[in-house]
């Protein structure tokens, strides 16, 4: 038995390996405000607590946003969705989460907005995933995309509506089951209107929307 020489010779490979965590903390900044060696610091995480609101997309759909998309909040998913700071998916899945209908019943199914094959060639990860996940829970992979979206930036809400229409399709059929679309960040509402249309004509009823955050013109009263 070679067990007895298994820890010594291990020790200098885990000593490595500290060393290389412990130059990752060191090299980190928060992701809200940039404060050294901390991946979110406390004030920046106060920042993340939920604050749900309520608004209708314009296809008539009920939405509750966990978070308004700005400040901190905004820096914080940017990090998640653009810098490949994928740890964040647990300080911002939380806040997700008290946005969530039912939590001491039945959660519904949650249906994630597809990820586009391009931004999942450059992240690797796909958002409302880890972010449902991050929340506690799974998510139910039914739509995919079938055609290839422009980038939303610089689109009014007309031209996101027609960037998006089409470019969705449900790969089971819903039979009638109950489902949430989740998505990351709501601008215009194009997207989730999309993602349930899809779902409806595949025969899922569509209870609501449940976003991380949304721009802030969604969250006037
Ligand atoms: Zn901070």
């Amino acid at each position: 038995m070679r067990h007895a020489s298994a820890l010594p010779d291990g020790l200098p490979a885990l000593r490595a390996i500290g060393a290389e965590i412990l130059g990752l903390l060191l090299a980190a900044q928060c992701a809200g405000c940039g404060a050294p060696e901390v991946l979110l610091c406390d004030d920046c995480r106060d920042e993340l607590s939920p604050r749900p609101i309520e608004s209708l997309t314009p296809g008539g759909l009920r939405v509750r946003a966990a978070l308004t998309f700005d400040g901190v909040r905004a820096r914080c998913i940017r990090r998640l969705k653009d810098d490949g700071e994928t740890l964040l998916s647990r300080p911002l899945g939380t806040a997700l989460a008290a946005a969530l209908p039912g939590r001491h019943a039945r959660l519904p199914l949650l249906v994630p907005v597809p990820t586009s094959r391009r931004s999942m060639r450059r992240r690797g990860y796909r958002v409302p995933e880890l972010l449902i996940r991050g929340a506690g829970a799974r998510p139910l992979r039914v739509l995919s995309e079938v055609r290839a979206r422009r980038d939303q930036r610089g689109l009014d809400a007309a031209g996101r509506a027609a960037n998006v229409r089409g470019s969705m399709r449900a790969r089971t059929a819903g039979r009638r089951r109950e489902v949430i679309i989740v998505d990351d960040v709501m601008t215009t509402g194009a997207t989730v209107d999309e993602a349930a249309a899809t779902l409806e004509r595949a025969g899922f009823r569509v209870l609501c929307a449940v976003v991380l955050a949304a721009t802030p013109h969604h969250s006037e009263p």
